[in-house]
């Protein structure tokens, strides 16, 4: 209490703790939840690339599942990145991290992984004022009416069986109440008292709930709704939707969002005793394409625009008809194949639109299974996928009926530019 801040220009070195112990049961996913997929990185990458990238941060300690300290996920292989077995409860995690921390450091910070969208202002607004007044927590105004309810009876069933309901006793000023965020940031002295106190028998939901009870005066830092906990599902998708509008690449390294476009272009000659498919989709009619395989010039076409996009050559370079292993291949498969291959390069595929050139049949009524077809060869909604059909007005081969061309264009996307492909693979970056 009344700790004077650091004198003006003194370098402050700063460690952050990052608890990732949980298991994340209320997500029911097979991952742990710090290891969840998010915009192509483990949701833990994204905090600890936040503090990483804060200058006064000089440690990172990684408190995670105790087999992470021998066995540690790649991306926790960096310089700057201890890692320290959790305990039971998260103060036993964070008590375990603090013991990890370097004396030469002033200011510890204690965040949760579950808080991926952490930004670097947080931080060092957390850091001054925890230098300035001993303890801060970042925290949010309560922006709805707060309503005082006691923990009994039953929220949500409405109806005769629903048994007691749940009653406001009183609704509280929300001037007064604050939501408490991490990262929270201490004067070294001040977290070692915390955590003796919870080594002694104090319980706390969180650090500064202990540095409270060692009589400790915690400041509040303005945090942010977008500085969110990821908890349950609908905390997941809620994250999701936030990925993609937020950059978290050095402002040096911030070019345009990697989009790459591709163009492909098939045409094979119509002839009697053939199958016409177009998009794995069978369409009945007197003749079908001629060609190895099955012929399909809309897959054809779409195949070597997605290729093309990634530029990686066309259809006849990854699957010659010469090779035994594709005569007679399904082309949906080989377009299967062909986004297996971008994918692996970091790529996804953003959308797709194509045009089928033919005279006869009338394809109109099979756009939508054609379109269909190819989006789930993709892995795509069925909206991200459009097939086109037009006449060539009895012009050219095509018009004549004597032949069916396609033109494609295929958008592919690298969520996360700048960290190379398979970024969102945590056993394999
Ligand atoms: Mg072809």
């Amino acid at each position: 209490m009344g700790l004077a801040a650091l004198p003006q220009g003194q370098p402050m070195h700063a460690t952050a703790i990052i608890a990732a112990g949980g298991r994340g049961r209320r997500l029911g996913a097979a991952v742990p939840k710090q290891l969840l997929d998010l915009g192509g990185r483990p949701m833990l990458q994204w905090s600890v690339d936040a503090f990483l990238a804060c200058e006064r941060i000089g440690d990172v300690i990684v408190v995670g599942p105790p087999e992470w300290v021998d066995a540690p996920p790649p991306f926790l292989r960096r310089p700057g990145i201890r890692l320290v077995a959790g305990g039971d409860r998260r103060q036993d995690s964070v008590a375990n991290g603090f013991d990890a921390v370097s004396g030469t450091s002033d200011i510890v910070l204690v965040h949760d992984a579950a808080r991926p969208f952490v930004d670097a202002d947080t931080i060092e607004r957390a850091i001054v004022a925890a230098a300035e007044s001993g303890a801060a927590v970042v925290a949010v105004q309560a922006r709805d009416t707060v309503k005082w309810s006691p923990a009994d009876g039953s929220v949500g069933e409405v109806g005769a069986d629903a048994g007691a309901p749940r009653v406001v006793e009183r609704t509280m000023p929300r001037e007064s109440v604050f939501l408490a965020q991490t990262p929270q940031a201490f004067r070294r002295a001040v977290l070692a008292e915390a955590v003796a106190l919870g080594r002694a028998g104090g319980e706390g939901t969180d650090e500064a709930a202990l540095a409270e009870q060692a009589g400790h005066r915690v400041r509040i830092v303005p945090g942010s709704a977008r500085n969110m906990k990821v908890t349950t599902a609908e905390d997941l998708a809620m994250a999701e939707a936030l990925v993609h509008g937020i950059d978290r690449r050095p402002v040096g390294d911030r070019g345009p969002h990697t989009i790459r476009v591709g163009s492909g272009y098939d045409l094979h000659r119509l002839v009697d005793g053939r199958p016409l498919i177009l998009g794995g989709v069978t369409i009945p009619f007197e003749r079908g394409l001629a060609g190895h395989s099955d012929a399909d010039a809309l897959c054809h076409a779409v195949t070597d625009a997605v290729l093309g996009a990634a530029s990686q050559g066309d259809i006849g370079q990854h699957f010659p008809d010469s090779d035994e292993r594709w005569r007679g291949a399904s082309s949906i498969d080989l377009l299967r194949r062909a986004a297996a291959i971008v994918a692996a390069l970091g790529y996804r595929v953003a959308n797709v639109d194509a045009t089928i050139i033919a005279e006869r049949p009338t394809l109109g009524p099979f756009r939508a299974a054609m379109a269909s077809g190819l989006a789930a060869a993709l892995g795509l909604a069925p909206s991200a996928v459009s097939v086109k059909a037009k006449t060539n007005e009895g012009v050219d081969a095509a018009g004549r009926g004597e032949a069916i061309a396609v033109h494609a264009v295929a958008l592919l996307e690298q969520p996360s530019a700048g960290l190379g492909p398979r970024a969102a693979d945590p056993q394999k970056t």
